[in-house]
């Protein structure tokens, strides 16, 4: 029986791939790619030549039975999506999880991960963070996910696309407060990299000044008087004490 390897992509600079994972991607039989046609730029770039198969959100349901089967009959194949980490925030946990229900040995790639380099650099807190990804698009949806993460005191990660930042950024203001400490990594690794640290108030006026292009993670500041598991469960616990008490 083959393996599956999980391979990650650049998120814009394209030497941030790795050694490993360019020979990964020379070695194995098959890559099953998130969109075959951008994948195939990278394949040039580094002179790989093997084959390709589609697998996106809309035909992994089908694809992945075929691709297990294939890798029952002894071949490995790399699963790539169109940039950094597979599964997160894209394609790949449906094959993973058929995977690793078969038995086939899953092996990760380390690599290029938008919300962690952006985390980094951010100079908000990196531990803990909670990652959430692409928050939902209606406005009312927004805004009770938002107040819900009101909740933690981690560092909140987001990603989000050029045309809505604005808004999202401007219902966090409205959720968290003007002071709340907010950051957004634009373009992280390519040319016009760059990263704009302030209050929701500060960033809100440079959306409004900015042409919004290119593609951003928003870092948020944890809420340092949201309650934790663990006081409640000491304030039930010695709340519980004070009455056995009395
Ligand atoms: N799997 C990817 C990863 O590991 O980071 C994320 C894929 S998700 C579909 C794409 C989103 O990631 C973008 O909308 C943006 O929020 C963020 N992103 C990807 N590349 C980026 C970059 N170079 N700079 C800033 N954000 C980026």
């Amino acid at each position: 029986q083959g393996t599956l390897f999980l391979v990650p992509t650049p998120i814009g600079n394209l030497e941030d791939i790795t050694f490993r994972a360019v020979n990964m991607l020379k070695a194995v039989d098959l890559i099953a790619s998130e969109d075959t046609r951008n994948t195939q730029k990278l394949l040039n770039h580094f002179k790989v030549e093997t084959p390709q198969t589609s697998f996106h959100e809309h035909n992994s349901k089908e694809r992945t039975p075929q691709l297990i089967e294939k890798i029952k009959a002894g071949q490995s194949i790399a699963q790539v999506s169109d940039a950094g980490m597979p599964s997160i925030s894209d394609p790949g946990v449906d094959l993973v999880r058929a995977a690793v229900d078969a038995g086939i040995t899953v092996v990760p790639l380390p690599g290029p991960n938008a919300a962690l380099t952006a985390l980094i650099a951010s100079g908000l807190s990196p531990q803990p963070f909670y990652f959430l990804g692409f928050l939902p698009r209606k406005k009312k949806d927004l805004t009770a996910e938002l107040e819900e993460l009101n909740k933690r005191k981690e560092t909140l990660v987001f990603y989000e696309s050029p045309h809505r930042v604005k808004q999202v950024v401007e219902t966090m203001q409205a959720v968290y407060g003007s002071e709340r400490k907010i950051v957004l990594a634009r373009e992280v690794t390519k040319r016009f990299e760059e990263f704009i640290r302030g209050t929701m108030e500060e960033v809100c006026e440079w959306l409004s000044n900015e042409n919004i292009r290119g593609e951003f993670v928003i870092i948020v500041e944890g809420n340092e008087h949201a309650e934790t598991l663990e006081d409640k469960v000491w304030e039930s616990w010695t709340l519980k004490e004070h009455v056995s008490f009395v």
